[in-house]
């Protein structure tokens, strides 16, 4: 890819901090966005994500948002390129048979590889995704400075199999930089169905405009079209998403998007091979804007990757807890 970012903008990680408070009252609203709501009209959404706007149109539609304001591009969810990948260094599983979760399995599909940088014509392949064909797989985004959303999505990856391990779930990964390249998108969903997941989640990390900020999480629409059949996912995958958003908010405290879903964080889409061939509960979430030096500055910290893996992880187990 020939792409040239814009000039290097240095991360600062930096965050409004919220009291105890605002946590204690977001831990008790459930259901999506309520504890974002809460969490917006104790101290606001902090630095920059417009914090009227989001506040007012979290309040005002929190169940339907519009899908005709969602990237159209790739099959990922995001946009385009960046960078240099870094490959992550594989850590072994180690499944736990006792918890609150035990029995169950997750399946999280961490977005691209860091491989496919170095193999575009395999990944540019055509799939069936059952309503048209698509692009086997796609590069990712990545930061300004190089931070590539294949190393991202490996790394929460890993803390979120940690995390859900250690609540006695059986976790298994799509990939996990083990291959040159993918797996296709048609793959990817497949893992999750053979798997006879409980839930999938696929992470993700945009490649917007810089402006455009905070988090979504990626709901599969109803489509019966050739293989895709996703009628009996629909309604448990809102379930999963909701709890995800709302869990993403209490414990990152990031905004939902300013740029998509309206205020509410969820995008329901039809034109994803991963969800449209699920036949598992399962979301995508687009985890901020790598193209925003502000988000890039949170994606780029540890930290703050921990607090995203604990806050998909807590929707994940609240989801299959019930
Ligand atoms: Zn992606």
């Amino acid at each position: 890819m020939s792409y040239t970012g814009p000039g290097f903008d240095p991360p600062r990680p930096r965050r409004s901090r919220r009291g105890p408070l605002t946590v204690a009252l977001a831990a008790l609203v459930p259901g999506a966005l309520l504890g974002w709501a809460v969490y917006a009209a104790v101290d606001g959404p902090g630095d920059g994500g417009g914090p009227a706007k989001a506040s007012a149109s979290v309040s005002a539609s929190s169940g339907a948002p519009s899908p005709a304001t969602a990237s159209p591009s790739g099959d990922s969810g995001d946009r385009k390129p960046g960078a240099s990948p870094t490959a992550a260094s594989p850590s072994a599983s180690a499944p736990a048979a006792s918890g609150p979760l035990g029995g169950k399995v997750v399946v999280i599909d961490p977005g691209h590889n860091p491989g496919n940088f170095e193999h575009t014509a395999e990944i540019n392949r055509q799939v069936d995704i059952g309503t048209n064909r698509k692009a086997c797989d796609t590069t990712g985004t990545a930061t300004d400075d190089g931070y590539a959303e294949a190393e991202f999505t490996l790394d929460v990856a890993h803390r979120m199999r940690a995390l859900l391990e250690e609540q006695g779930a059986t976790v298994k990964l799509t990939q996990d930089a083990d291959r040159p390249f993918g797996p296709c998108v048609d793959e990817r969903a497949r893992i999750g169905n053979e798997a006879r997941a409980d839930a999938v989640v696929s992470l993700h990390a945009d490649g917007s405009g810089a402006g455009n900020r905070g988090f979504h999480v990626i709901l599969p629409g109803t489509v019966d079209a050739g293989a895709a059949d996703t009628r009996a996912i629909v309604g448990p995958s809102r379930d999963l998403g909701e709890r995800i958003a709302g869990n993403f908010v209490r414990v990152t405290g990031s905004a939902p998007s300013n740029y998509v879903g309206g205020g509410t964080g969820l995008v329901t889409r039809k034109d994803l091979g991963g969800l449209n061939l699920s036949t598992v509960p399962k979301v995508f979430i687009e985890c901020g804007n790598m193209r925003d030096s502000k988000d890039a500055a949170l994606l780029t910290s540890g930290a703050w990757r921990q607090k995203a893996a604990q806050g998909i992880s807590d929707g994940i187990v609240s989801f299959l807890r019930g």
